[in-house]
């Protein structure tokens, strides 16, 4: 009884320390993350990645919760549970009610996906939004406010991109991807090469509705004939584009064939330019996109571009993710040494091998855009990592969205990844508080200033 009783004892005690002393690791854990946090508030932030669409593009004037979901990533959620998306017009006639049966259901299925959490983030922060999920009660009051500030977006845009700290976003407008018109107030241009690779194995023949690239070389007095022509045209594209202070080139290729370039001789190129691009067989086809992807890392190193690469997970239902694995760009890092090569979403799933690509080569940086949103652990593990491995002058920070609530959202959730990462460093005595905020004040603001140029090229102090 009595060594019961003394053993009791000693649980009680050894109960209470281990007790305050999770208390007080856990309190300090937190003013740690705190602070970090804090000091990450105050930094204006440089968004390396957005694809933010002002809300008449989509030829709406009633824009409501339902329909930032379909522009938003956790669609891709909702219909990975079973749903099914709607085009925005059809989605527009419906009644809210009829919208919340169709999809609250599925929402649910997605309450702790980190893009259900990254998009409700955007809304705590902008509206005011407190609760945890959103349900068939709170929808409705959202829903309206949503429309209220969509009346005037360009006003809710301006009012929400200076709440939330950013300085400027680089544009990536994809579905115009020879504009070279943007809102000097919030964007950089960036050069979205897509095109120049994909049609150079599609040129129309004569009665073919031409392609969009080929429309503006005749607009702009280009006859494309050889692959010099061809060539004269992409030079004549990177030279309007720097005139518009485009800071970088961005390549999302992954979503249309692999992202390995074979180093393909121009001689070859040239004859297979020649052929009709109906009688060229998919080998070759790619081998004229491999040149040209070439011949744009030659360009954007002649013109002092960075190149953007997205890699790894592709948004979407009926993409290969195969095609976006990292390693596939090797070759690329060794050929070039003068080229910036900027690798997007640290290649999840496939992170630890895009972090030996930072490691590996001083022309490789890593941009940590859209993987906190992917899944905010494996951003806490690869950042993690990253500094284990990569001087951190070389890490950046992107949003990747459509609308402003989401990006907002998704701001909110990379400060979290890095002030979680960071403060749990420190509390293990692996890094000072003023070295991590140095890592923020880099990740989200001088990193970019600084690789990409912007002084120089945008022409304005920061
Ligand atoms: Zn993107």
């Amino acid at each position: 009884m009595k060594s019961s009783n003394s053993k009791i004892v000693v649980q009680i005690v050894f109960s209470l320390l281990t007790c305050s002393l999770f208390f007080k690791c856990t309190n300090n854990q937190r003013s740690t993350y705190q602070n970090i946090k804090e000091y990450a508030d105050h930094v204006k932030v440089i968004d390396t990645h957005e694809h933010q669409r002002m809300a008449e593009d989509f030829g709406l004037t009633n824009i409501r919760f339902y329909h930032l979901l379909h522009g938003s990533y956790l669609m891709n959620d909702v219909i990975s549970a079973g749903g099914k998306r709607l085009d925005f017009g059809p989605l527009d006639s419906l009644d809210l009610e009829v919208q919340a049966k169709l999809f609250n259901h599925l929402l649910d299925y997605t309450r702790a996906t980190s893009y259900y959490s990254h998009f409700i983030k955007g809304f705590q922060k902008l509206y005011n939004f407190d609760d945890l999920y959103f349900t068939e009660n709170n929808i409705p009051k959202l829903s309206e406010q949503i429309k209220l500030n969509y009346l005037d977006y360009p006003l809710w845009f301006d009012k929400s991109f200076q709440k939330a700290g950013f300085e400027i976003m680089f544009l990536d407008p994809f579905w115009n991807s020879l504009n070279t018109e943007v809102d000097e107030r919030y964007y950089a241009l960036l050069f979205h090469i897509n095109q120049l690779v994909m049609q150079v194995s599609r040129r129309p023949s004569s009665g073919d509705q031409p392609s969009s690239l080929y429309e503006e070389a005749k607009k702009d007095g280009f006859n494309i004939k050889t692959l010099d022509d061809y060539l004269l045209f992409c030079d004549h594209l990177y030279k309007k584009m720097i005139e518009n202070k485009a800071v970088c080139v961005k390549n999302s290729l992954a979503y249309s064939r692999s992202l390995y370039f074979e180093d393909v001789p121009y001689k070859v190129a040239i004859n297979l330019f020649k052929k009709s691009s109906k009688n060229l067989i998919p080998a070759e086809s790619k081998q004229l996109q491999d040149f040209m992807f070439n011949w744009i890392i030659q360009k954007s190193i002649e013109y002092d571009l960075p190149i953007q690469i997205h890699t790894g997970y592709l948004s979407g239902y009926d993409n290969w993710l195969e095609n976006g694995k990292p390693t596939k760009l090797n070759n690329l890092f060794i050929k070039y040494p003068d080229a910036k090569f900027v690798l997007f979403h640290v290649g999840y799933p496939w992170t630890s091998e895009l972090i030996a690509f930072g490691k590996m080569y001083p022309n490789v940086y890593l941009d940590l855009v859209w993987l906190p949103q992917i899944s905010r652990e494996r951003a806490i593990l690869a950042l993690d990592e990253m500094l284990d491995c990569v001087p951190y002058n070389k890490i950046f920070w992107g949003g990747d969205c459509t609308f402003i609530e989401e990006s907002i959202g998704s701001l909110e959730f990379g400060k979290e990844v890095v002030a979680e990462t960071l403060s749990k460093r420190i509390e293990r005595g692996l890094l000072t508080e003023d070295v991590a905020f140095d890592i923020v004040q880099r990740i989200f603001r001088e990193n970019a200033v600084e690789v990409f140029q912007l002084k120089e090229k945008l022409g304005r102090e920061f």
